[in-house]
């Protein structure tokens, strides 16, 4: 019998009790993208739902990356890096969240594709919402679509769907 993917989720996806600060239970997907099986089947399930949908796939700086850039392979898409403030050399859109811990601006190019380009966005975990949420914006403010929101794990008791009413949001595992 083949795994299922949330079986997989469990036997790979490391759990830090406390980490980066008391009180947080950190899910680190490193084991997960260092697997091969892990991640060919986390990139080919999590954009299935989206398959022809899509003309690009933006990653969040910075696990999204490792997602959005193996999607975007997988697809014969291209893939747009959304990135913490001051990292991008051209002129951005920049968008301020609140984080589970602290706060932070992304901030994505304003010519790197054309208005009315398809976007599916792409992060490891769905928290409380706050960086998919800026990354939705950024996409709008440079002229594109949102075609959904897709994250490996939703941390579901923190509702991060409220901030995403307006879009379909496909998580691989509710934890
Ligand atoms: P949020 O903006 O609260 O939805 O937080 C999502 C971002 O923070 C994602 O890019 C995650 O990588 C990271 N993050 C937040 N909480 C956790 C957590 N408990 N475990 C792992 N990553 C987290």
């Amino acid at each position: 019998r083949t795994e299922s993917i949330p079986e997989l989720l469990d036997r790979l996806c490391a759990v830090v009790p406390d980490y980066p600060v008391p009180g947080v239970s950190f899910k680190d997907l490193t084991p997960v993208f260092a697997d091969a099986q892990g991640l060919r089947r986390v990139v080919d399930a999590i954009v299935e739902p989206f398959v022809g949908t899509f003309d690009v796939v933006a990653g969040l700086e910075a696990r999204g990356f490792v997602l959005a850039a193996a999607a975007a392979y997988a697809t014969g898409t291209g893939m747009l890096t959304i990135r913490k403030k001051g990292k991008l050399p051209r002129p951005v859109h920049s968008e301020d969240y609140a984080l589970e811990y602290g706060t932070a601006t992304l901030e994505l190019h304003r010519d790197d594709v054309p208005p009315g380009t398809r976007v599916l966005i792409l992060d490891d975990v769905l928290a409380t919402g706050g960086t998919v949420g800026s990354a939705v914006r950024l996409v709008e403010r440079v002229g594109c679509p949102v075609a959904g929101i897709g994250v490996v794990l939703e941390l579901e008791g923190l509702n991060g769907r409220r901030h995403l009413t307006d879009h379909l949001v496909h998580a691989l595992q509710k934890v």
